[in-house]
C-alpha cells in the first residue's frame, strides 16, 4: 500500500484540509496519484451543503468503488462527520471519518481490512476542541495557498447545516497564523486565501480579529497578496473596508453573501442583517474602489419565497455594482429549522429562479469584465496549464488566460486584456516579459 488519490467537495476550507491529510501521507510514505489513475487508497472529502452535494458525493463513492474494487475507500468531511452510517451502508466503503478524525487518517490505516464490515469513527463536536490547521500548497499544483484561519460557525442560520457538521467558530491565535503564512512565502506562495467557515468572525473568542490578523499578515515578507475567501455582510465593518482597500497586499475582491434581497426571507433565514445594509456596504465598496470585485451568494426557493420576494432579490442584484453571483439552489437540510418551514417551493421554480440569476450572473460578469478591456492588469500566473494556455488571477479576481511560458509560472506580470472569452478574459503579453 504506498499510493493514495484524493477527492474533494465543497469549499476551499475542505479543500485546504485535503492538502493537510495529504501531507500526512506523505510524512508516511505514500505517493500521490491523481484520482483518475489506479491507486491503493482513495480518500474522498465530502461536503454536505445541500441534497446535490450529499448526491454528488455518493456518485464519487460508488464509481471509485466500481472502478477500483480492492482499493480502500476512505470517506470524511462533513457528510461523514452527519450522516456517517449512510456512507456505511454503501458496499465497498472501508473507512468512515468525522470532522475531528480525519486529522488522525495515519492511526487508522493499519487496521484496515477489505474482508471486514465498514469502520465508522465519528465523535460528537462537543468533544472536538481541536482546530486542525490546514493549508492547501505543497502537494498539489496551486501558486495560492489557502490557508485555513477560523472553522465552525455560531450563527446557526436557519438553513445551514454547517455548524452541525464543524461545530462552534473557533479559530488559530494571530502568532499561528503568521508562521504558517511565513512557511508558505519561504515555499515561494505568493497569494494567500484566508479561508474558514466565517472568516470575519476571527479571533473573536480569543481577544483578536480579523483587521489585526491583516496588519500582521502585510508585514510578511514574500507574500504580495492576501485575499479573504468571503465574508459576512454584519462582520465587514466600514473601518475593515477602509483598511482592505487602502493596502496594495489585500485583494480588492469582497465575497459577500446575500442569500436573498427580501426582508422577509432574510428575517427567516436568521440572517444579521437587511436588504438595504447589503445594498449600502455594495455600494459603499464601489464608491470607494469601482474596480473592487464584489461577489454574492444567493439561496433561490427558500421555503415561503414568493415570485415578490424573487423579485425583490433580482431587482437588488440588478441595481448593485455585484461582479458575479454564486446561486444555490435551496435544499431541505435535516435537522434544520428551515426543513420544517411551511410553504416549500416547487423544485421547478427553485430551478427556474436558479436559472434567471444564474444569466444575470453572466451578464454582471460579462459587464465587470468590460470594464477592464484594452487595460493593463497585474495577474498572477498559476502553475497549471492547458491547450498550451496558463491561467490566473487579478488582485480584484478575474480570470485571465494567456499563451502558456514557463517564464510566467508564479509571477505577477502586467498584461493588457484583449478580449472576453466567457468567463475568461484574454490578455496579450509585452514579449520582453517572455524573455526575462
Ligand atoms: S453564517 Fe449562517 S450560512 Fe454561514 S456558516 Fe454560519 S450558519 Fe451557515
Amino acid at each position: 500500500m504506498n499510493k493514495v488519490a484524493f477527492y474533494t467537495l465543497g469549499c476551499k476550507l475542505n479543500f485546504a484540509e485535503t492538502s493537510t491529510i495529504a501531507r500526512t501521507f506523505l510524512e508516511n510514505g505514500f505517493s500521490i496519484t491523481k484520482f483518475e489513475d489506479k491507486s491503493d487508497v482513495y480518500v474522498i472529502n465530502t461536503c454536505t451543503v445541500s441534497q446535490r452535494a450529499d448526491k454528488e458525493c455518493r456518485k464519487i463513492i460508488r464509481s471509485i468503488i466500481r472502478r477500483s474494487p480492492k482499493a480502500y475507500v476512505i470517506v470524511t468531511g462533513c457528510y461523514a462527520q452527519l450522516r456517517p452510517e449512510e456512507i456505511a451502508s454503501i458496499e465497498g466503503v472501508d473507512l468512515v471519518l468525522g470532522t475531528t478524525e480525519k486529522f488522525n487518517i495515519q492511526n487508522y490505516l493499519p487496521n484496515l481490512d477489505k474482508s471486514k464490515s465498514p469502520q465508522i469513527y465519528v465523535s460528537e463536536l462537543s468533544e472536538n476542541n481541536d482546530f486542525g490547521i490546514a493549508y492547501s500548497g505543497d502537494v498539489d499544483d496551486r501558486t495560492r495557498a489557502f490557508l485555513k484561519v477560523q472553522d465552525g460557525c455560531d450563527f446557526n442560520c436557519s438553513f445551514c447545516t454547517i455548524p452541525l457538521a464543524r461545530g462552534d467558530s473557533r479559530s488559530l491565535p494571530i502568532k499561528s497564523v503568521l508562521q504558517q503564512a511565513r512557511y508558505l512565502a519561504d515555499r515561494g506562495y505568493k497569494e494567500i486565501v484566508l479561508s474558514g467557515v466565517n472568516v470575519g468572525d476571527y479571533g473573536k473568542k480569543d481577544g483578536e480579529n480579523l483587521q489585526m490578523l491583516l496588519k500582521s499578515l502585510v508585514q510578511i515578507e514574500g507574500i504580495e497578496r492576501i485575499r479573504i475567501s468571503s465574508i459576512e455582510p454584519n462582520l465587514l465593518s466600514t473601518d475593515l473596508i477602509n483598511f482592505i482597500l487602502d493596502n496594495e497586499k489585500l485583494c480588492n475582491h469582497f465575497h459577500v453573501p446575500l442569500q436573498s434581497g427580501s426582508n422577509e426571507i432574510l428575517k427567516m433565514m436568521r440572517r444579521r442583517y437587511t436588504a438595504e445594509n447589503y445594498q449600502n456596504l455594495i455600494n459603499d465598496i464601489n464608491r470607494k474602489d469601482p474596480n473592487a470585485a464584489v461577489g454574492a451568494d444567493v439561496i433561490v426557493g427558500f421555503p415561503g419565497e414568493t415570485e415578490k420576494h424573487f423579485l425583490e432579490t433580482y431587482q437588488l442584484l440588478l441595481d448593485l455594482p455585484v461582479s458575479y453571483l454564486h446561486v444555490f439552489t435551496y435544499s431541505e437540510r435535516p435537522n434544520t429549522p428551515a426543513a420544517e418551514f411551511e410553504n416549500r417551493v416547487e423544485p421547478r421554480i427553485r430551478f427556474e429562479r436558479n436559472r434567471k440569476l444564474r444569466l444575470l450572473s453572466k451578464k454582471k460578469k460579462t459587464n465587470f469584465f468590460s470594464k477592464f478591456l484594452n487595460k493593463y492588469v497585474q495577474v498572477l500566473f498559476e502553475s497549471n496549464h492547458e491547450d498550451g494556455y496558463i491561467y490566473g488571477f487579478t488582485r480584484n479576481y478575474i480570470r485571465v488566460r494567456t499563451e502558456y511560458s514557463e517564464n510566467l509560472v508564479n509571477k505577477i506580470v502586467p498584461v493588457q486584456i484583449i478580449s472576453i472569452d466567457d468567463d475568461v478574459c484574454v490578455a496579450s503579453l509585452q514579449s520582453e516579459i517572455l524573455t526575462v
